[in-house]
């Protein structure tokens, strides 16, 4: 017998009309010949109005009081789901994730699931009941209620198919269906851009890190699960029943998909340190103390600065600056470091599988910016996805812009065909995990993969100083590269003062000085005060996995085992499915077999 796993969102259990909806729909599943495990958020705006009245008592409310409050809001939702399929004359029972064993660690508000036991969950279903479970909430060791973040009830949905499909051991038939108040994965947030399109299919990569700089529509730490376990989601309207969106494993035509998607999140803010002393261990010292508070580093851009000092930007979510600030107060005294920080950013990103063989989709996106005189205070490159920070109030215009740009509001995919190809990068295809492991899995079920690491020795890097910043200066050096026929791969810009900018990018190492002649020609046009350098001796070493971002931990243990081996980093650059380090180019054997060592990756993998 098959199993279902339907998951009911916040919008879709808000009413008791709605509870009814969602029961009945669960109950047409179990007479189709399923079996049906229903995981419920907390009705509407429940967690938002718990938040609220938590702050209106305690500013700072303790994390642990508040996960004993915010589970409450799924409780009452499973409990009135059960007693709706009841009411329609089925047996349903309810669960919290303490009663079904969904056992977390002890990060309160940001618990991440160790494992979760079937055995009760089998049994109710095999007794007949349709098992109704609160999603978002664990409980740790020492059972405490924890939570898995806001957003998690999607997590706990793919992390029950997940384990239901694979215990007992065998591959059991198992759908998970997401039920929301859209009726897919769109373009874009339909609520900031009504011309955004439903999305039939996307890759897990695609929507792991679509999820992750910014489409709320799916907490991307579900995804990790869905890719994990090979679980396939459908993401779906609960008050229609057209066919929603289907995220999967990658599949041949998405490679020719520049761009599936855009994202942005309105709230960020950028940490900038100056005057870092340029030595090894440096970034693993300021991210290994970010890290240790679990807070996550989202953009991270290292100027190449000179030979003794260089700056550090990177940002964090608007709500985590207090706590990012507070720690490394202590760790840039030490340093003889400074401290700067700017609010009220907003951060617009494009993904698409097809970037990981084209170029030009970076040019682009800075020329449909450009031409709306947004200007680009930041810019990293991921394997599948480009970001930009931008002021907030241009934070909706420039997610518009980039959206029209790739054409996301027309029907046909942007088919990649006319575009230069970019050099293979050793181990970058996304890499399935043999089922052979998953069982393994099961019991650390969110902790971190690392499927590869690769080298790259045939890329340079050309870095632009004291470049304008202002609106279309990106724009500018790009299209002329492109136009020259050069293939860019990794770019990274920082504000350096209130009026430059310093800008980075790596190109296939035979062309990195006409790669340089070619800037140095734009860039003196678009100031005199610019300048170029080019350095054709980099490595480039790549970690590759799922979930790489929003784990604190990899970039620690990265950072942590160059910084032993006295292996300096020069640049940084990290997505959900891929961090990547720049270092000088005769440590580069070294600096790989060394992280194969951190993180146990053998060389045959
Ligand atoms: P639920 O309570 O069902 O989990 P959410 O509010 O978490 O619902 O997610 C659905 C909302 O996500 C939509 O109403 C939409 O405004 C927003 N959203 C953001 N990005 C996207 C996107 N790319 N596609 C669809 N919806 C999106
Ligand atoms: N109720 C939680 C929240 O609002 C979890 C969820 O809805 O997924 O974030
Ligand atoms: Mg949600």
């Amino acid at each position: 017998m098959a199993l279902v796993v339907q998951k009911f969102g916040g919008s879709s259990v808000a009413t008791a009309e709605r509870i009814m909806a969602a029961a009945r729909r669960a109950l047409r599943a179990q007479q189709a010949g399923n079996q049906v495990i229903v995981v419920v958020s907390a009705r509407g705006d429940t967690t938002d109005e718990l938040i609220a009245l938590a702050r209106e008592l305690n500013e700072h409310p303790p994390a642990r009081e508040m996960d004993m409050l915010l589970s409450t809001g799924e409780q009452v939702s499973i409990a009135l789901m059960a007693m709706a399929i009841q009411a329609l004359g089925q047996r349903a029972i309810s669960f919290t994730g303490a009663q079904i064993g969904i056992v977390t660690d002890s990060f309160h508000t940001k618990a991440r699931i160790k494992n979760i036991s079937t055995e009760r969950i089998r049994q109710a279903l095999n007794d007949g009941y349709i098992v109704i479970v609160a999603g978002f909430q664990g409980v740790d060791e020492n059972y405490n209620i924890t939570t898995l973040g806001r957003g998690g009830t999607d997590t706990t949905a793919a992390a029950l198919a997940a384990v239901m499909k694979h215990e007992p051991p065998g591959n059991n038939e198992v759908d998970c269906e997401i039920y929301t108040d859209v009726d897919g994965v769109y373009t874009t947030d339909p609520r900031l851009v009504p011309e955004a399109r439903k999305i039939d299919y996307i890759s897990y990569d695609e929507m792991l890190e679509l999820a992750s700089v910014g489409a709320g529509v799916m907490h991307s730490r579900s995804i990790e699960f869905a890719k994990k376990f090979d679980i396939p989601l459908h993401v779906r309207s609960s008050f229609s029943d057209v066919e929603g969106t289907w995220i999967v494993a990658e599949t041949d035509w998405m490679r020719d998909v520049l761009v599936c998607g855009a994202a942005l999140v309105r709230d960020e803010a950028r940490i900038t340190l100056e005057n870092v002393p340029n030595v090894p261990g440096i970034s693993h010292r300021i991210f290994s103390a970010i890290a240790a508070q679990n807070i996550v580093v989202d953009m991270i851009a290292q100027n190449v600065g000179s030979k003794e000092r260089t700056s550090i930007g990177f940002t964090v979510l608007q709500n985590e600056l207090p706590a990012a600030l507070a720690v490394l107060n202590t760790v840039t005294a030490e340093m003889g470091a400074r401290i700067e920080h700017e609010e009220n950013l907003s951060k617009v990103s494009v993904v698409g599988t097809g970037m990981r063989t084209h170029a030009g989709v970076a040019e682009r996106m800075f020329a449909a910016l450009a031409d709306e005189g947004i200007n680009i205070k930041m810019i990293t490159t991921g394997d599948i996805k480009i970001s930009v920070l931008v002021s907030k109030a241009d934070g909706v215009r420039a997610l518009r812009a980039v959206h029209r740009a790739f054409k996301l509001h027309e029907p046909a995919p942007t088919l990649a065909t006319a575009l230069p190809k970019k050099p293979a990068v050793a181990g970058s295809q996304s890499s399935r995990l043999p089922i052979s492991i998953v069982s393994q899995q099961l019991s650390s079920m969110e902790d971190i993969v690392v499927s590869d690491i690769a080298l790259d020795m045939d890329q340079g890097r050309v870095t632009v100083l004291n470049l304008p910043d202002e609106p279309g200066s990106c724009a500018r050096i790009f299209r002329d590269i492109a136009d020259a026929g050069i293939v860019v791969d990794l770019i990274i810009l920082n504000q350096t003062s209130s009026q430059k900018a310093e800008l980075s990018f790596s190109v296939p190492r035979q062309d990195v000085e006409r790669a340089k002649e070619v800037a140095q020609k734009s860039a003196s046009q678009l100031s005199p005060s610019t300048s170029v350098v080019a350095d054709p001796d980099i490595a480039r070493i790549y970690v590759m996995g799922v979930g790489m971002r929003t784990h604190t931990g990899v970039a620690r243990r990265m950072f942590g085992a160059l910084a032993r081996r006295g292996i300096n980093i020069s640049m940084i650059n990290t997505s959900e499915v891929r961090v990547s380090v720049v270092v000088d180019r005769d440590r580069g054997e070294e600096a790989l077999a060394c992280l194969r060592e951190a993180f146990n990756v053998n060389n045959n993998s």
